[in-house]
């Protein structure tokens, strides 16, 4: 059964990717938190056609990995929690917790390695925030972190189920997280005790340095309070803040931005100094 539902797993995902997508557009043009936001068109084809060609990197070269590795994660007395003595439900359970633990882990890797910072640089280029920002991520990011996410995971011994119910809470959730939807304040601070919200992730593509390497967290806020990297608002407000990267805003009157373009974008990681 487990295998069934690993193999028709990545199409339950993409649905549920597509109509969340879809009404969190609809939910950010009603009712937009910054109104106002650089033109939309351009950065959605380059955001969407980085996603699409991360799927393809993945199809091509994690599948088959990502199949071995959730089979060896999930074989019956393989070490690590897996062959914890305590019941199923609260492995499962503990997996999820420890998948996006391990997820805050890598996020904070990716900015501390220059090579890795190179690649996810390009997440934070996008100048406005909003659903498609959530899958601008280089095809090369996507790689590398899948894989050492994979492998961290198998030796752990995370339960197979805690990964599938974790990819199916992330996907929609990292779409929330970069909308463009105005939530009440009082609504913001009381899902911030057990959900990151777009207030709180945008504060992760701040302009400024102090701000950007702050809420590395995705889906549970823990971890940005315990390994004390939390900030709770930009300095500037969440409505008037700047996104993006630095070195982007300080181009010199006259200068071309070189950030338009899918082309552009993947050939990004190889052409600017680490932040
Ligand atoms: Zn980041
Ligand atoms: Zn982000």
């Amino acid at each position: 059964m487990m295998d069934a539902l690993a193999q028709s797993f990545p199409w339950l995902q993409y649905v549920v990717l597509l109509v969340v997508g879809a009404a969190l557009v609809g939910v950010e043009r009603a009712w937009p938190r910054r109104p106002g936001q650089p033109e939309t068109r351009a950065r959605w084809v380059v955001n969407v056609g980085l996603y699409a060609l991360g799927l393809l990197l993945l199809a091509l070269v994690v599948e088959p990995l990502q199949t071995a590795a959730i089979r060896i994660g999930s074989l019956p007395g393989w070490g690590g929690l897996g062959a914890a003595p305590l019941p199923d439900a609260l492995k499962v359970a503990l997996g999820v917790l420890l998948v996006d633990g391990l997820q805050y882990g890598l996020h904070r890797l990716c900015h501390a390695v220059p090579l890795l910072w190179q690649l996810h640089q390009v997440h934070h280029s996008d100048e406005a925030f909003d659903v498609s920002t959530s899958v601008r991520h280089h095809p090369l990011e996507v790689l590398a972190l899948t894989g050492l996410n994979l492998m961290l995971c198998a030796a752990l011994g995370v339960p197979l189920l805690s990964l599938l119910i974790y990819a199916l809470l992330l996907a929609p959730h990292s779409l929330f997280c970069h909308s463009n939807v105005a939530i009440p304040a009082g609504v913001d601070r009381a899902l911030r005790w057990f959900s990151v919200t777009p207030d709180m992730h945008r504060v992760h593509h701040s302009v400024r340095m102090d701000e950007g390497h702050r809420n590395f967290g995705m889906v549970f806020p823990w971890w940005d309070q315990l390994f004390r990297s939390y900030c709770a608002q930009p300095q500037d407000g969440s409505e008037r803040m700047r996104l993006g990267l630095a070195q982007e805003q300080t181009l010199a009157a006259g200068d071309v931005p070189r950030r338009s373009g899918l082309w552009t974008s993947l050939w990004q990681p190889f052409t600017r100094p680490p932040r």
